[in-house]
């Protein structure tokens, strides 16, 4: 029996005095971060809400979210994180799906009212949350008097809670899925999933208790935040400088302010901060003090690693998982580089490459043969929330297909090809938009590619590249065309390139390829 809360209450334990938490002007220890999620779960324990409800929690990177985070968990309730971007009938659809019982959504800004579409959708739901709350961020007016804010309800709260235990198989957080393949799904992940890929992380980063700041730059809301900055982070006494919203310049000046020693960023983010870090004397003062950088979340263009090899010293370690695997399932290592590799599967973790025809989905052992990546271990999820059928659809023998492509080298190495949906098929031949991508930003006057299928009447699809150039560049789309073309195989070259300022992003700053055609 334990909680994953154990990973804020153990430093705020050994060490309450150390700053868990950086936001703006606002600093605040192991022992107040503790004393606050303490008053959320007294809170909670007011409303009738105990173990295995469920309370959904719709927040940018402020000090409210780890703080309702814990305060759910400590009651043994469990988590339901929303991306913030959500409208209201998406926060409607997830309130449904997870029978949340309890909403606490940020106010939000003009420009991104969170919390308008958090009430709207807690109304429109056909069961509607018996609790909301806003988390009262104090620059930001309420979207409707009426409802509570966090501080004004907490205030006079006990500081103290003593936890609920649950069982390690007991679900901790539900994560929903994009929803790219229908409907979309929330993982279930146990308490037990959660806290051996944070500590898991904390392994695989060499940390030493009290030694580490974070910028946390990645949304807490999705997986890779959470686990990596904020569980493995509070894990081993870290300090978060949490940053709402993704800016290069703004990130870079925050790293150098409070000299951060961990980083970690899906691939555009080290794209913008490597851009953002123009002369040598930033790059030398980042260097100084960063120990430690992360990619994951989508592939890492070997471009990136070499600059930031080149630039800052450092060998990002680059890691891969999915919201069902906790994320983490496997990393690359820093003493064992291979640019373009994950590494190898971590501790308690198999990876497998199956053929995804197989209906036996029988392992295959030869080295570099590409096929579908399957997991087996500690970080696979107990399933997909009330679908026993699509949860059989993807695990078996606790096995749990990914839908990626990839393969293992003879060395061991594995490698994301890309995802099974974004596999292009030009004409009967197979291109994997990686593949080209990776191509095509070797091109000096390329700053960033993505390439997708569009249909095509005589080949079914034909390959598309969305190209964003280095400023100044007088390259033209004809020019980068003609270029690609002899750089690879005929098949596989972009017969239409578009060049583009910016390219659409998910909240987490993955590039969001459906809005490409
Ligand atoms: P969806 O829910 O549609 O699968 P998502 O991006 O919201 O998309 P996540 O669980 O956040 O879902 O992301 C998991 C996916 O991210 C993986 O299936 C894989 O395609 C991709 N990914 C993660 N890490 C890497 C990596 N290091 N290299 C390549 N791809 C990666």
């Amino acid at each position: 029996m334990y909680n994953l809360s154990v990973v804020l209450e153990d430093s705020a334990r050994t060490d309450p005095d150390r700053t868990a938490l950086v936001a703006g002007g606002t600093r605040l220890s192991y022992a107040e971060v503790d004393a606050a999620a303490n008053q959320v779960a007294n809170l909670l324990v007011t409303y009738g809400v105990g173990p295995g409800d469920r309370v959904a929690l719709s927040c940018p990177n402020l000090p409210q979210f780890p703080i309702v985070y814990f305060g759910i968990l400590k009651v043994g309730a469990v988590v339901v994180p929303l991306n913030v971007l959500n409208k209201s009938r998406e926060v409607a659809y997830y309130l449904d799906d997870s029978s949340a019982v309890a909403l606490f959504c940020f106010e939000g800004t003009e420009e991104l009212p969170i919390g308008r579409y958090g009430l709207e959708g807690a109304r429109a739901a056909a069961a509607p949350p018996r609790v909301v709350m806003m988390t009262a961020d104090p620059s930001a007016a309420s979207p409707d008097p009426e409802v509570p804010t966090l501080a004004e309800v907490l205030e006079g709260m006990e500081e103290t809670f003593s936890t609920v235990q649950r069982r390690e198989t007991d679900t901790a957080v539900v994560l929903y899925t994009s929803g790219t393949t229908g409907q979309p799904k929330g993982a279930e992940l146990s308490h037990s999933n959660q806290l051996m890929n944070a500590l898991t992380c904390h392994r695989l980063f060499g940390s030493r208790p009290g030694e580490d700041t974070h910028l946390v730059a990645l949304p807490l809301f999705h997986t890779f935040g959470a686990t990596v900055d904020m569980n493995a982070g509070f894990s081993m006494g870290a300090t978060l400088v949490l940053l709402p919203r993704f800016d290069a310049e703004q990130a870079l000046a925050l790293l150098l302010e409070h000299r951060a020693t961990v980083f970690a960023g899906v691939p555009t983010m080290w794209w913008g901060l490597l851009h953002a870090v123009e002369d040598d004397a930033a790059a030398g003062a980042l260097a100084e003090t960063l120990r430690l950088g992360v990619s994951g979340g989508a592939p890492l263009p070997v471009e990136i690693l070499t600059a930031a090899r080149e630039r800052l010293g450092i060998s990002i370690m680059e890691g891969y998982g999915l919201s069902e695997t906790s994320p983490v399932a496997c990393f690359s290592r820093a003493d064992r580089p291979r640019p373009g590799s994950i590494g190898f599967p971590v501790w308690g973790v198999e990876v497998g490459i199956i053929d995804p025809g197989d209906p036996d989905w029988a392992p295959i052992e030869e080295a570099d043969v590409v096929g579908e990546i399957v997991v087996r271990g500690h970080n696979v999820m107990t399933g997909y929330l009330d679908r026993p059928g699509a949860t059989a659809a993807v695990i078996r023998d606790g096995w749990f297909r990914t839908g990626d492509l990839g393969r293992r080298d003879a060395e061991g190495f594995y490698f994301v090809v890309d995802r099974s949906k974004d596999m292009i098929v030009r004409g009967g031949y197979n291109v994997y938009p990686r593949e080209v991508e990776e191509v095509l930003i070797t091109h000096p006057d390329v700053s960033l590619a993505a390439v997708v299928g569009v249909p095509h009447e005589a080949l079914g699809e034909e390959v598309k590249a969305f190209v964003i150039l280095e400023q100044g560049a007088a390259l033209t789309a004809e020019g980068l065309r003609d270029w690609a073309k002899e750089q690879m195989a005929s098949y596989k070259y972009p017969r239409e390139v578009v060049l583009l300022d910016s390219l659409p992003m998910t909240a987490t700053g993955k590039i969001l390829k459906r809005e490409l055609s």
